[in-house]
């Protein structure tokens, strides 16, 4: 009788897993698991919107399981010493896993490998199309610009078939009986836990509004897959850009948690076609999405330290401004009084999402405009974003502070006047988020200082916190001084 056990962790999904698959295969008894961590980029370290969606894909996975005669066992502490725990207590033989590629967890996993040996542990891949260290230059460094990263990995999209789920694991009346049962005596040898009480879920409600847009889990990841592909992926270049129109896939969330594999989205985004030559032009543009998704891995995989520090080492020494808390304040709020900048963070903030276009502006807003530091950007958003990445997120503040891979040039800063009009012209977006600008004219609305001050008065909606001309000229000055 062998005994496996499966550790979930930005997997959490049934179909396409290839750990569950391969200890499903070699194992008489399956032991699902998952370890809510202390520490640096897990559990502990999770923004407060992550741990809310964190929350409600376990349980669906919990549910998924259970289905198939099942269950999941919770724990909370060190990863290595609680597996450890677990492995004595079932006398399991096997422990599988899907890799991470977090610096942390990588250098977790490693000790884990060499530590619990006697258990012959083996990891896949599920988070990724390829693996990042495949996709390297003929040199054997890692691409920094996009296009030819993209050229490279087309050959191999889409990659081999996703695999079914299994249709039953193999699972012990002492394993349900332990996760059902509150029993002290079964505490002492392993400190189970149930759902609830990882604190998941913060004590205040602010969550239910901000999640009732969302489903957490696979089934929820392919609704939204296929309805994307069957509404909205052939028009996906034309409304991509337009953050008032619902235009793009919503599958970041799903895809961080990994309750849906790239692989699948491939799959199904070729159903049947030979390569990405043969998309038609939003599919092909969606596809590419998809794909910097997978370069921002790479990027992490292989540039770890741009996690705090700018890829590019001239911005080391960039002059940022020192005492920036109340601009900062502002921007977070969505009180900047810059109608689509605002916009922006209270559609973050109410909904745990923001649209990409925005995400750019408001970004390029923070770090030229303010000079405020990109890390604050990205911690913020982290700390409130449904699909808050620890890859995508920083590839994506490095590329709008200049500092990063195939980054926007410093010089070229964003005009949030200009970026409303042209990509929210009527004005939609911002009546939605900024309603203080409901009725006021369309030729003002992306510029309501432009007002008189009696028609500002009327208006309680706050004047801009800096000059957008004036603050440009600044941060072009300040990029002078290090370039
Ligand atoms: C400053 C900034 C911070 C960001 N932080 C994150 C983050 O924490 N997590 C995150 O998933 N994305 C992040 N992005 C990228 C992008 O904004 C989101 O992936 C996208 O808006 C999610 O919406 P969607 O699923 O509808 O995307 P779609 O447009 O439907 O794209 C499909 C998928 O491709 C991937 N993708 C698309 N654009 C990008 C991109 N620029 N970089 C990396 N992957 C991409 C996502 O997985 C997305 O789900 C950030 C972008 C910027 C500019």
């Amino acid at each position: 009788m062998k005994t496996g056990i499966v550790w979930f962790r930005q997997d959490l999904r049934l179909s396409d897993n290839p750990a569950l698959r391969a200890a499903c295969k070699e194992c008489d008894l399956i032991v699902p698991l998952f370890v809510a961590e202390p520490g640096s980029q897990s559990v502990a370290n999770l923004g407060a919107a992550s741990k809310v969606w964190l929350h409600h894909s376990l349980r669906a996975l919990k549910d998924s399981l259970e289905a198939r005669g099942s269950t999941l066992l919770f724990l909370e502490g060190d990863a290595e010493e609680l597996i450890a725990a677990v492995a004595q207590f079932f006398k399991a033989d096997a422990l599988y896993w899907n890799r991470c590629y977090d610096p942390a967890a990588i250098k977790r996993d490693k000790k884990i490998k060499k530590q619990l040996q006697q258990l012959n542990p083996k990891s896949f891949n599920a988070l990724l199309n390829e693996e990042p260290w495949n996709t390297v230059k003929a040199d054997g460094t890692a691409y920094k610009v996009f296009t030819p990263y993209w050229n490279a990995r087309t050959k191999s999209l889409p990659g081999e078939k996703p695999l079914a789920a299994p249709s039953t694991i193999a699972c012990s009346e002492q394993i349900r009986g332990l996760v059902n049962s509150r029993q002290k005596s079964r505490q002492k040898k392993l400190p189970l836990k149930h759902l609830d009480q990882l604190s998941l879920l913060p004590k205040l409600t602010w969550h239910e509004p901000m999640m009732s847009g969302w489903t957490a889990g696979e089934n929820g990841a392919k609704r939204t897959l296929d309805a994307f592909l069957k509404k909205n992926a052939s028009d996906y270049k034309q409304y991509r850009d337009i953050p008032s129109v619902d235009g793009t896939s919503r599958l970041s969330t799903h895809l961080h948690f990994g309750e849906i594999s790239p692989r699948t989205v491939f799959y199904k985004l070729l159903n049947g076609r030979r390569d990405v030559s043969e998309l038609n032009e939003g599919e092909h543009t969606f596809a590419k999405e998809v794909i910097w998704r997978e370069f921002a891995y790479s990027l992490l995989f292989h540039f770890p330290h741009t996690i705090t520090k700018p890829l590019n080492e001239k911005f080391a020494n960039f002059p940022w401004e020192s005492r920036y808390g109340k601009h900062l304040r502002a921007w977070q709020t969505g009180q900047t009084g810059v109608p689509i900048v605002d916009a922006g963070m209270r559609q973050l903030y109410a909904t745990g999402w923001m649209h990409n276009r925005v995400r750019m502006i408001v970004g390029s807003y923070l770090v030229k405009n303010l000079l405020i530091p990109w890390q604050e950007g990205e911690r913020w958003f982290r700390d409130t974003l449904l699909d808050a990445d620890l890859a995508s997120n920083v590839m994506g503040w490095q590329w709008v502070a200049g500092s990063g891979a195939d980054a926007a040039p410093y010089f070229r800063v964003f005009n949030p006047v200009l970026q409303g009009e042209k990509f929210d012209a009527k004005a939609e977006y911002v009546k939605q988020w900024v309603p203080e600008l409901r009725n006021v004219e369309l030729r003002y609305i992306h510029k309501p200082w432009e007002l008189t001050s009696a028609q500002k008065r009327s208006l309680n909606y706050p004047e801009p916190l800096v000059d957008l001309k004036q603050s440009r000229q600044r941060a072009l000055m300040s990029y002078d001084r290090i370039k």
